[in-house]
């Protein structure tokens, strides 16, 4: 199984090196033909406007958007949680509205532009995730059909999901975090395979032990 990082601005290196530390084979989209042999695309943080312009340049909305429709895992960090964003409370243009939330652009402000901080994200099991921000988005808006898997102590919304859509705001790959790679490698092989195992009502989060 392949996964897919887009690679035309950002930190993509980092998602390929995380993905290889768990035995998934992370290769770099830049142009739609990428896209093919792919089962889950990782859209990694940089500059979502910058992001945007290269991701309409290349051609790769359309075709992202309908990896995205056939069910295959797509998991944003940061800058792609803004483009996977439905609305952005800035006013910047959406890219690939495929999470019904609406996001603010460098929430933290200039006093604290980069922190990190741990995080309890109870679906990926009891030990606290380790979370870089650096110039991160904040959740103001989310819709009926998501779900929240993470919350800063003052309860503004920093990781969300919804169905084969996740987004931090946060950078797991700069951390050595791997359980949410883990998560969408799980989501891929099931879009892969649906019947694998015991069947579709199998627990995604069971097979690859996420929860230890
Ligand atoms: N501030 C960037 C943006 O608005 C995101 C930063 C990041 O991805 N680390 O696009």
């Amino acid at each position: 199984m392949r996964i897919g990082v887009l690679a035309v601005q950002g930190a993509f290196a980092e998602h390929i090196s995380t993905l290889g530390a768990i035995g998934v084979e992370g290769v770099e989209v830049r142009l739609p033909s990428d896209l093919e042999d792919i089962s889950g695309l990782i859209l990694p943080g940089g500059e979502s406007t910058a992001q945007r312009r290269l991701i309409e340049r290349w051609g790769l909305r359309e075709p992202i958007l309908d990896l995205a429709r056939s069910g295959a895992p797509l998991f944003g960090t940061c800058a792609g949680m803004i483009l996977l964003a439905d609305d952005i409370v800035d006013g910047d243009p959406t890219t690939l509205p495929l999470l019904d939330i609406g996001v603010r652009r460098n929430a933290f402000g200039r006093q604290l532009d980069s922190f990190e901080t741990e995080l309890s994200v109870p679906m990926l099991g009891d030990r606290a995730i380790h979370a870089v921000f650096i110039r991160a988005p904040i959740v103001e808006r989310v819709g009926p059909g998501v779900d929240v898997l993470a919350r800063l102590e003052d309860g503004r919304v920093v990781a969300v999901r919804e169905r084969n859509v996740v987004a931090t705001a946060f950078h797991p790959e700069l951390a050595g975090e791997t359980r949410f790679h883990r998560l969408v490698a799980t989501m891929a092989a099931e879009h892969d395979d649906p019947g694998e195992g015991s069947g579709r009502r199998h627990h995604p989060t069971r097979r690859t032990g996420l929860a230890r």
